[in-house]
């Protein structure tokens, strides 16, 4: 059993200048209980979870104690928030404890809700269970979704009360990830002219995660291309599974085009394109649909802050090529969703229409992936026609559909039926984080049930799969979870 002790560690990102970090001890949490691990996270990292059982480990995920070769540092960067640039970020209420190498990999080891930093502001350092709970199993349904995101090694609860809209408990959650490096790094380095410490940052992010960059002829223009990319691959997975990230400032944006900085998301229940999930966001900023658009403004904030470095004219060439590399990845993947073979902008109408069916018809997104794959072409789908708001725009859309299905080669008989669903049912999750499912969960563990928590983690491992045990996890939301408000307070 591989524990704690057992893992290589290097503190590799305070190789870089210090005015990119201050250390920081953490502040231990009161009677510490683990809510809940994630095996798969542990496997990346050599660990075994069930070592975090034990009460020395216990002391070391709530801050208590720490490992001899870790050297907690909270990192200063800045940002973008709403559209403001606000010089005075940095982390603050986590630390960066350590790095983790495993096969030729590098994780980051980040304990969040780990007490005060100079970067804390009028913040208390404290995260709460709620906020951490949503964290764990957004990181790690994400993470079953084959998307991108930073990864979540544990939870534990305590006995301290922390104080939000109301009082709430204290908890700390374990992040892994490949980086903690966000947009708002260069942002600080470009933005308080220091050149030099821009150009380090950028070898540094290089070094690591680019290394074949650096025989190219400008190592700096292709880190931004590549950074562009996969922002924009990023922004149509989200898309596609209809996950609305909530608060897209410059700061919560990782550098490697992984999800980052779990807030007040959801994942869309009926398909809304303008919804807000924020209810803090009163302009609707970072609407649902607004979010292609916003990952664009804040790759031309991280184009800004790498002028020192890159010629402007081929900065503004990479940022222009962002909507393109949306709408390839975003069509290719709808296309797959609903059965359509070959290149995805060929489906393009296809899949425009069936967005604007949704919205007219009041669908659930998911729930519709995932139904429409037992369409039979020569007898109609009366189970989703029965949850229409808008019969006939759902008949018009049929049509088009089916028609679409067989000009695609897909309308002989049983076999292509059956194979279509088996695609269709790889990519169309049947299991999503639902805001009703993670709110039972946290009102259960915030009663001292962490069952809830951990049988949801288990579901969600496996979202693309039938699950007759776990069937009333894919049930549609009931009325009550419309009036479930997701604030930025976490
Ligand atoms: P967020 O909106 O969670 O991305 O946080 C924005 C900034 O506020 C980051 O610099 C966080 O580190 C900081 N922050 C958020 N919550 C707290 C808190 N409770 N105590 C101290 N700093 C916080
Ligand atoms: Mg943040």
């Amino acid at each position: 059993m591989r524990s704690l002790l057992d893992l290589s560690y290097i503190c590799h990102f305070h190789t870089l200048p210090g005015a990119l970090y201050s250390p920081v001890q953490p502040k231990g949490l009161h009677n510490p209980k683990l809510v809940v691990s994630s095996e798969a996270c542990g496997h990346l990292i050599g660990l075994d979870v069930e070592t975090l059982k034990e009460a020395d480990f216990l002391n070391v995920i709530s801050g208590r104690a720490l490992l001899s070769p870790w050297q907690p540092i909270a990192m200063k960067y800045t940002g973008h928030q709403f559209g403001q640039y606000n010089p005075e970020l940095g982390d603050g209420r986590g630390l960066l404890l350590a790095q983790v190498i495993k096969d030729n990999a590098i994780w980051d080891l980040h304990l969040k809700g780990a007490g005060l930093t100079p970067y804390s502001r009028q913040g208390d350092g404290r995260a709460v269970l709620r906020s951490s709970i949503r964290e764990f199993l957004a990181s790690e349904a994400m993470a079953a979704l084959n998307i991108p995101t930073s990864r979540a090694l544990c939870i534990v609860d305590s006995d301290e009360t922390v104080f939000r809209e109301q009082p709430e408990t204290g908890a700390m959650i374990m992040r892994v990830s490949k980086s903690h490096i966000r947009f708002g790094h260069f942002e600080f380095c470009s933005f308080s002219n220091q050149a030099e410490l821009l150009k380090t940052l950028c070898n540094f992010v290089i070094d690591q995660h680019y290394p074949d960059l650096n025989q190219h002829e400008n190592p700096y223009e292709e880190f931004y291309s590549r950074t562009v990319e996969a922002t924009a691959k990023l922004m149509a997975q989200w898309q596609s599974v209809g996950f609305a990230h909530g608060v897209m400032n410059t700061d919560n944006m990782s550098i490697l085009g992984d999800t980052f900085d779990y807030g007040p998301f959801a994942f869309l229940d009926d398909y809304e394109p303008n919804f807000v999930c924020n209810h803090s966001d009163h302009q609707g900023r970072y609407a649902f649909n607004q979010q292609p658009i916003i990952a664009h403004w804040n790759l031309s904030v991280l184009a800004q802050a790498l002028l020192p470095l890159i010629d402007k004219d081929l900065l503004i060439g990479h940022l222009d090529a962002f909507p393109k590399h949306f709408s390839t990845h975003f069509y290719s993947i709808m296309a797959k969703k609903l059965g359509l073979m070959g290149e995805g902008e060929r489906h393009q109408n296809t899949i425009d229409t069936t967005l604007k069916m949704l919205e007219a018809c009041k669908l659930d997104y998911s729930y519709f992936f995932r139904a429409l794959s037992d369409i039979q072409l020569d007898n109609g789908h009366t189970q989703l026609r029965n949850h229409c708001l808008d019969i006939s725009a759902f008949d018009q859309w049929y049509d088009i559909y089916t028609q679409a299905l067989v000009a695609n080669g897909q309308s002989e008989g049983t076999n292509t039926t059956a194979e279509r669903k088996a695609r269709m049912n790889l990519v169309n999750p049947k299991y999503i984080l639902r805001n009703y499912l993670a709110q039972n969960a946290i009102e259960a563990a915030q009663n001292g049930d962490y069952s809830k928590v951990n049988e949801l983690h288990e579901v969600l491992k496996k979202p693309f799969d039938e699950q007759p045990e776990f069937e009333e996890y894919a049930a549609l939301p009931p009325d009550w979870s419309k009036k479930i408000e997701i604030s930025c307070s976490s």
